[in-house]
């Protein structure tokens, strides 16, 4: 069996580091927002070269988190991509603020950033673009309309912890970076996790405060806030693999380049990498129309495949409920109906892509 990604390899290979950090962790025995979450802020600001990162509990509430610092509230538009995981929009709405969704590029699966202007209005506030499957989005004419229009751009790099757009790390471009460590992201801890990252002070402090129950003084609390901290033994695990981040990057890297190699195929589509960006390939997706023969001939095979994502979030039926909303979006529909995301991991081997890259050429 190939699964999509195997956490226990790399578990195997970190074993004696990572079981020493968590033992640490019981010893000292300081649960919450203790010496691991500290120091791993320290090492992922200045990975990102950023005065200020937040540890939060997952990167759900890293992007809600990020929403209030910059002031979203109800009535208020915010433009984001319909392709991604339901989180992005999720956190829109529970501001009861209203996502606003613009179509895709088929080449990147992120935003279309020529799309974006003819969509705002006056009660647009912010744009939250995503750095799907880990290829950085378009961001020089992101930041160029969030200029004109004065809004705020908040980073989705749930999927895209080290990856480059233009030479700068993605997280570092817009006015808020949010990960997620949930475990199978690219940079992942061992349960849920989250950070927020930021060079502007005031936001810093905002989000510091509203993950600790609206409070910066204990037992003093000056807004309703969120129980929303980065656990300890979470953050412990982190950090060992924060090491690793670039090799594991790497990895991917080269693994998406061995399946480039070996699928060159009439009905592939492979996936692309814009000049100037630096892919993590958190996912490795493929789009053809013969998508579920594809998958069909890995499942007999014992090969994993997965459709990111099936559904997109305009045609989600708690947005249908929600917003009523008969807005087509081409480009989103038929990538949802043709994308095919196969096995990658940094530790897969160049036997394994062979196996795969060997069942998918065959199903034809
Ligand atoms: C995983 C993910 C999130 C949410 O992260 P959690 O830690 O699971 O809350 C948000 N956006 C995108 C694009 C994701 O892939």
């Amino acid at each position: 069996m190939i699964p999509m990604v195997d956490l226990k390899r790399q578990y195997r290979a970190l074993k004696t580091e990572i079981d020493a950090a968590i033992m640490e962790v019981l010893d000292q025995a300081q649960f919450i927002l203790g010496p691991n979450v500290n120091l791993l802020e320290k090492e992922v600001a200045a990975y990102h070269q950023l005065p200020h990162a937040i540890g939060v509990a997952n990167g759900t509430d890293a992007l809600l988190l990020a929403l209030k610092a910059c002031g979203i509230k109800s009535g208020d538009e915010v433009i984001t991509t319909p392709f991604t995981f339901i989180a992005t929009a999720e956190v829109i709405a529970q501001l009861a603020a209203t996502p606003v969704f613009v179509d895709i590029c088929p080449n990147t699966f992120n935003i279309d950033s020529n799309r974006i202007e003819e969509k705002i209005t006056a009660k647009t506030k912010a744009i939250i673009p995503v750095h799907l499957f880990g290829h950085p989005a378009d961001m020089d004419p992101i930041m160029q309309i969030a200029a004109k229009y004065n809004l705020k751009v908040i980073e989705d790099c749930a999927q895209a912890f080290g990856s480059k757009y233009k030479g700068q790390i993605a997280g570092t471009i817009g006015d808020i970076g949010c990960f997620s460590f949930f475990p199978s992201k690219n940079l992942g801890g061992y349960g849920d996790g989250g950070m927020v990252i930021t060079k502007n002070e005031d936001m810093a402090q905002q989000i510091k405060m509203l993950r600790n129950h609206g409070s910066s003084v204990r037992y003093h609390h000056s807004e309703i806030g969120h129980n929303s901290r980065l656990d300890e033994i979470q953050a412990a695990i982190i950090r060992v693999k924060l090491q690793h981040i670039d090799e594991f990057n790497a990895a991917r890297r080269k693994n998406a380049a061995a399946y480039c190699a070996a699928l060159q195929n009439k009905d592939i589509i492979l996936p692309t990498v814009t000049e100037g960006s630096e892919h993590v390939f958190h996912q490795f997706t493929i789009r053809s129309s013969k998508r579920d023969v594809i998958a069909n001939a890995l499942t007999e095979n014992n090969i994993a495949s997965a459709v990111y994502y099936p559904v997109p979030l305009h045609q989600q039926e708690v947005f249908l409920k929600l917003y009523n909303n008969s807005t087509k979006l081409p480009v989103s529909e038929m990538c949802a109906q043709n994308v095919l995301s196969l096995p990658m991991f940094p530790e897969l081997t160049s036997d394994e892509i062979q196996l795969i890259t060997n069942v998918i050429n065959r199903a034809f």
